[in-house]
């Protein structure tokens, strides 16, 4: 890149928070190699909220788990003017339950958070709690991706990987940055890994015999693929919604979304490149 790009454009090799020493107190143990880190890793190496967080979290038995109940609003009390707990369904029995709390977090993800705030407190609001400010549903955005390039690469054949690095590269936003202008707002940056064959490469082939042994226990060739990620304005009129007449089997309305990708976005996804390609260097 370097070489193609004058040091125009710059890739990083991620940063992983990956333990280096065991924690027994915590039940983690340094990287076992397993290859398993986009699962969430069972070992807790690599932090993430199932394999860490939540484990340290139940050890303190001040947490207890619901995995099926459904929230289904918040509790708000008018007089004080403040949300006081959540009302949940238990899947299970169909049970309602209140629970109060001076502190409520809402972590059901973007869309769901946004449902529960709009089925919650309709009899002060009629578009539910925080509709007030009249953006409640509105700037629905999401990644802008889906474009981007894959291919071999020849060569390199004596290098592999080696060391705990569960992630790809990054390549940050080289657009609209600089002076330069493009007939867009914001821009994109890039994400992507490398690796080598391995031996389901010979699947297909039918393979068999001395031949079959030495070809799975060889590195195949390299192969690099890399999505851009662009940015996504706010647009008021991009908006989720309760439904009006579909409910789920618990008689809530169910979420209706209507997002579309502004002629922004589309211009920008046209901007990155979008083909497989093999070769030794890329234009970008
Ligand atoms: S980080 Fe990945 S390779 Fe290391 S122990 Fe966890 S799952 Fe296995």
């Amino acid at each position: 890149m370097q070489k193609a790009f004058g040091g125009k454009r710059h890739l990083i090799n991620p940063r992983v928070a990956d333990i280096t020493e065991p924690k027994p107190e915590q039940s983690r143990v340094n990287c076992q190699y397993r290859h398993e880190c986009s699962l969430g890793c069972p070992y807790g190496t690599y932090f993430c909220t199932h394999s860490v967080a939540l484990p340290v979290a139940v050890a303190t038995v001040n947490l207890t788990l619901r995995p099926f109940f459904e929230v289904r609003q918040v509790l708000y009390y008018n007089n004080r003017k403040r949300a006081t707990g959540v009302e949940v369904v238990d899947a299970e029995t169909n049970k309602t339950y209140q629970y109060t709390a001076d502190v409520i977090f809402l972590n059901a993800s973007t869309f769901n958070s946004t449902w529960l705030l709009m089925n919650s407190a309709t009899d002060v609001w009629e578009g539910g709690l925080g509709s007030a400010s009249e953006e409640l549903g509105h700037n629905a955005m999401d990644h802008n991706f889906r474009v981007g390039a894959e291919g071999s690469v020849e060569g390199f054949d004596d290098k592999y990987y080696f060391d705990r690095c569960p992630a790809g590269f990054y390549i940050p936003r080289f657009r609209n940055v600089d002076g330069e202008e493009r007939p867009y707002l914001r821009g994109f940056g890039y994400q992507g890994s490398a690796s080598r064959e391995g031996w389901n490469r010979e699947i297909a082939e039918l393979n068999i015999g001395k031949d079959l042994k030495n070809a799975l226990s060889t590195p195949g060739s390299w192969r690099i693929g890399m999505t851009a990620f662009g940015e996504m304005l706010p647009d008021h009129a991009n908006r989720i919604a309760l439904a009006t007449s579909l409910t789920d089997k618990w008689g809530l309305p169910v979420l209706s979304i209507s997002v579309e990708l502004s002629e922004n976005e589309k211009k920008m996804r046209s901007a990155a490149p979008s083909r497989c390609c093999r070769r030794s260097a890329w234009s970008m």
